[in-house]
This record gives structure tokens, C-alpha cells and sequence, in this order.
């Protein structure tokens, strides 16, 4: 006889840094010590009978891929641990998590409150498809708490928020808009993007649901789009009940490269924040610097709350240089190193210039409102040496 079973490993017993790279392994019968790639659309059933029970449900168990998948639910699985959610649903970009959500848990007449700031694609994923199929956004001042409150209908059902927010870095009290939400009767998601659980954890500071573009740190590389919606088993059950049918399912290779990019989420978060705060210090003193946005330097208007609910400050850096867009386009034009794209959660550092790229689609007015003016340029710091960043960002000086 062999030796009894070891006991299962328990989630609920570790520290994060275990989890990254043990939550959610299920070994196979040759017994892999990595995880293993299931490249398969469908699996194979013993009989008809175990083909009926698996279709129906009463036999737990894969039946096709766009329903599960083995390696899709190690990730899931690893993501739901780390964010201390009972459950993850994966999804093919970052995207496709929001509008799964919204697809699965709204309905027609309902209203959304979102923050200004949030992603570009995500507006125009409320104002132009969400508001075709009747649910309509009211977007608000992200720090403004009172304006949440303000814009509640008798009809809201979801709070959505993105902090810090892109490419200013505004942070929003997430306690204080899980309250409002709560108040209001409506759920809060927030999409964890820029922190990722490594630096924040959404769910204990009260908000509900936690959307991800795993596309960005969760691989941390830019190799693949993924995305992931995390959250009470009751709502994420739904959500993957959209997915199932709908298909914005997860491809078993993305899933497996972002399994193992999360293995080092948390001393790549790390690293690259204390190389962010460096650098923002040192544009902090640049003669040529007009203004520096990043929540963990003193400066930041919500320094204190950002310091409460993240672990570091991240590792995005935006500044404004003296002068117009075409001194910002200079400094750009002039690196040799940065990678001038507007993609982030890198280890390679991005150089962007939101108001002619990533915000180049809205109107001046908009843009002014918003703050982004065109001296502005929003860096992702990777794990490059800070000096060669340094000296990159000199050039155009001389240049
Ligand atoms: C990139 C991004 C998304 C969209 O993710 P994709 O994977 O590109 O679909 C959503 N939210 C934020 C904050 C992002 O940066």
C-alpha cells in the first residue's frame, strides 16, 4: 500500500507571496510539478451516462472549453486567492471583465455611477454599447464622494471606480465609495488594474467586485490580453454564466502565461514602485519639471488616503514639463530607451503623451476638464535601472 494522502494545502493558512506560486494547482495523473497547458476545446467522457451527468451538472468536471478549462481555473483559482475573493472568473481582455459583469448582473432601465477618470474603452463601453441596451452612466468627480452621492437614481445598481486613476494618478477612498454605493443599495466594482492585490485589496476596504485587465501587471511582460472579474461565488456564478454562453472565455495559453506571471506579481509591483518613487522624486527637483503626479510623493493631494489603502504608491508616474506639447514631444522624441507606446505594466518602462494618444479622442473641453493638458507625459516604470532612466529623460536638453 502507498503511504496515506498529505493533507490538501489551505488557502486560508498562507501568505500571499506562497499563494502567487502555490494557490490553485491541480496536478494531472503524471503528476507535473509545474502547471500544466491543457491545449484541448473539449474532453472526453467514459460513457454516456458520466456525458449526461457532466452536461447537466450533477458530475462536477470539464465538458468544453468555453465553459472551463483546466489551466483557465489554476489562474482563476490563483487570482481568487490573492485577492482574497471566494471566486475569479478569467476572461479574454480586460475589457471583455467589464462588460461580462455588467452583461450578467444588470439589465435594461438599470444606471451605472461611474468616476470620471476611468479607462478610455470603458467609457465609451458605457456611453456607446451599455446605453444602446438601456443602462445609462452618470460619470462623476473621482475624489468627490459627495457627487456619488448626488448622482444616485432610484434605479442604480453599480458603483464603478478606477484608482489610482490613469494617467493622473488620482486616488479615490474606496471605503467612502463602497459606503455610498451600499447606501444606495447598488454594488461597487473597482477595476484594480494599477495596483493589482499586490499593492491593494479591494474587497477588504468593502467594494464588491474587482475587475482586471490581466493584459497589463497581472503577466507583467506584455505578452497576452486577459482579463478577470473577482468577487462573491453568488455573482461571479453569473458572471461566468454569461461567459459560458457568450464566449469571451480565456484561452488556456494566456491563462498559463499569466499563471506564471503572477508568481512574481508581488516583487515586481514592488520593485518597480520603488524605482517610481525614485524617479518622481527626481522630477520632483527638475528645473524643467513642471508638476509631478504620483500618490506616494508628500505633494499628492490624496497622499494620505492613498497611503491608508495601497501598499506603495505604483508605478505609474505622470509630469508636466514646462512648455507645451512641443516640448513634451521633444523629451519623447529624444529618449533612446523608454519604449514610446501606450501600453504599462511592463517591466519595460513606457513613455506616453496622453493628450495626443491615449485621451487624443476627446474634445479639448473634455481633456481641460479632465486635467490632461498637453504638457503632460505619463510614464509605467519597469525594472530598468533608474540612472539609465534618468538619462533617458535628460536628452532632449541637450538634444
Ligand atoms: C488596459 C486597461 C483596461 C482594458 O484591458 P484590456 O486587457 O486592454 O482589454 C481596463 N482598465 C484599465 C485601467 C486598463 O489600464
Amino acid at each position: 500500500m502507498s503511504s496515506p494522502d498529505r493533507e490538501p494545502f489551505d488557502l486560508t493558512a498562507y501568505d500571499p507571496e506562497t499563494l502567487a506560486v502555490r494557490a490553485g494547482i491541480e496536478r494531472s495523473q503524471f503528476g507535473e510539478h509545474g502547471e500544466a497547458m491543457f491545449l484541448t476545446s473539449s474532453f472526453v467522457f467514459n460513457s454516456a451516462a458520466e456525458a449526461a451527468a457532466r452536461f447537466s451538472g450533477a458530475q462536477p468536471g470539464n465538458v468544453y472549453a468555453r465553459f472551463t478549462n483546466p489551466t483557465v481555473t489554476m489562474m482563476q483559482d490563483r487570482l481568487a486567492a490573492l485577492e482574497g475573493a471566494e471566486a475569479c472568473v478569467a476572461t479574454s481582455s480586460g475589457m471583455s471583465a467589464i462588460l461580462s459583469m455588467v452583461m450578467a448582473l444588470l439589465k435594461s432601465g438599470d444606471h451605472i455611477i461611474a468616476s470620471r477618470s476611468i479607462f478610455g474603452s470603458t467609457q465609451q463601453l458605457f456611453n456607446n454599447v451599455f446605453a444602446k441596451f438601456g443602462v445609462e452612466t452618470t460619470l462623476v468627480d473621482a475624489t468627490d464622494i459627495a457627487a456619488y452621492r448626488d448622482a444616485v437614481r432610484l434605479n442604480t445598481k453599480l458603483f464603478f471606480i478606477e484608482t489610482p486613476s490613469n494617467p493622473l494618478t488620482e486616488v479615490i477612498d474606496i471605503q467612502a465609495v463602497a459606503d455610498t454605493a451600499h447606501e444606495a443599495g447598488a454594488l461597487l466594482a473597482v477595476d484594480n488594474c494599477f495596483c493589482t492585490p499586490a499593492l491593494q485589496k479591494p474587497l477588504e476596504l468593502g467594494a464588491d467586485i474587482i475587475i482586471h485587465s490581466a493584459t497589463k501587471y497581472l503577466d507583467g511582460q506584455g505578452r497576452v490580453l486577459g482579463g478577470a472579474v473577482c468577487g462573491r461565488k453568488a455573482e461571479m456564478e453569473e458572471v461566468w454564466k454569461f461567459l459560458r454562453t457568450a464566449g469571451p472565455t480565456l484561452s488556456a495559453f494566456n491563462a498559463w502565461v499569466i499563471l506564471k506571471g503572477l508568481e512574481t506579481l508581488s516583487i515586481r509591483m514592488e520593485a518597480q514602485s520603488a524605482k517610481a518613487l525614485e524617479l518622481a522624486r527626481w522630477l520632483e527637483v527638475q528645473p524643467w519639471v513642471e508638476r509631478v503626479f504620483y500618490p506616494g510623493l508628500e505633494s499628492h493631494p490624496q497622499h494620505k488616503v492613498a497611503m491608508r489603502q495601497q501598499k506603495t504608491g505604483g508605478a505609474v508616474v505622470a509630469f508636466e514639463v514646462k512648455g507645451g506639447r512641443d516640448e513634451a514631444w521633444k523629451l519623447i522624441d529624444s529618449t533612446r530607451m523608454l519604449s514610446i507606446t501606450a501600453n504599462l505594466g511592463d517591466t519595460k518602462t513606457t513613455i506616453t503623451h496622453p493628450a495626443t494618444t491615449t485621451h487624443g479622442r476627446i474634445s479639448q473641453e473634455a481633456r481641460d476638464a479632465s486635467g490632461i493638458r498637453d504638457n503632460l507625459i505619463r510614464l509605467a516604470i519597469g525594472l530598468e535601472s533608474v540612472a539609465d532612466m534618468q538619462r533617458d529623460l535628460s536628452r532632449w536638453l541637450t538634444a
